[in-house]
């Protein structure tokens, strides 16, 4: 899988994207990470990426042109977006999802992280400033992307959170079944885990861990996933897949199916 980045801080990557799994899954061929500086898209004298905004008010706007470049030459077709400077030029009708990071975009999630898996290659355009020129929003980006209600400085680690989350969910990225009962996997908070020494500072670990029983840990994993869930995030009982004996269990602890609320 290919991730496009456009951003005007390239260097910001090279931490955390080439280090441990990623840095693994890049070398192994899994995943290609390109990052393109959107500057060197600038046509000035300056090397500007951004102006003011008209109307007045704080901060600067990403200019149009100069985002528009950069995409262009992403999806190659930047020698014709040159040839016609006063033309917007559709973009290809098989282009890859352009992801804008914004933070009133829709919230990120496990299930957007598992679709956007499902492709072969991504763009994700980094703002930087108040943001960037609606006009090149509207004709350019299919989907805003928010990491979380609050605002960064700029689109740089919303990127890194959106390539580190799908990445590791590609095939070879991680062990087969490392993703298949972790949080959000199913709409539940995963079990806790223990590790050895059995006994740490008198703390023992649960018996049934220790019993090689399977299926008595499958059920008490299943349990601490649903009261965990049920204790920190109740409203995610809404969604989640429920077998008969879960519905039971959340019940008796409380739980009212439809409403994802403990009575008291
Ligand atoms: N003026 C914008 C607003 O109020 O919506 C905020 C701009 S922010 C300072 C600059 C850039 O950081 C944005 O263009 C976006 O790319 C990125 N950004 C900030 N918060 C983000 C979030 N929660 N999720 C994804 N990207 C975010």
């Amino acid at each position: 899988m290919r991730f496009d980045i456009l951003t005007i801080f390239p260097q910001m990557f090279s931490g955390p994207l080439s280090e441990s799994i990623l840095k693994r899954a890049q070398q192994a061929g899994l995943i290609e990470i390109v990052l393109r500086d959107i500057r060197a898209y600038a046509t000035d004298r300056h090397k500007s990426t951004d102006d003011y905004p008209f109307g007045g008010g704080a901060g600067m706007v990403m200019k149009p042109e100069v985002l528009y470049r950069a995409l262009a030459d992403t999806l190659g077709m930047l020698a014709q977006v040159d040839a016609e400077p006063e033309r917007l030029i559709p973009l290809p009708a098989d282009h890859p999802p352009i992801l804008l990071m914004s933070p009133a975009g829709e919230l990120f999630n496990q299930r957007l992280a598992e679709e956007l898996a499902q492709h072969e290659r991504l763009v994700l355009i980094c703002g930087h400033y108040e943001g960037i020129d609606e006009r090149f929003r509207e004709c350019c980006v299919d989907r805003e992307i928010s990491i979380g209600d609050y605002v960064l400085t700029g689109g740089e680690l919303a990127a890194m959170v959106v390539v580190d989350a799908v990445a590791r969910l590609r095939p070879g990225v991680l062990a087969a079944d490392s993703t298949a009962e972790e949080s959000h996997s199913d709409g539940l908070l995963e079990y806790p885990h223990y590790t050895r020494p059995a006994l740490w500072r008198g703390q023992a670990v649960p018996p049934v861990l220790l019993s090689g029983h399977h299926a008595n840990i499958a059920r008490w994993r299943r349990e601490q996933r649903l009261l965990r869930t049920l204790r920190r995030r109740p409203e995610l009982l809404r969604q989640a897949r429920l077998t008969e004996d879960d519905l039971a269990l959340l019940r008796r602890s409380g739980w009212e199916p439809g409403t994802g609320d403990v009575t008291p």
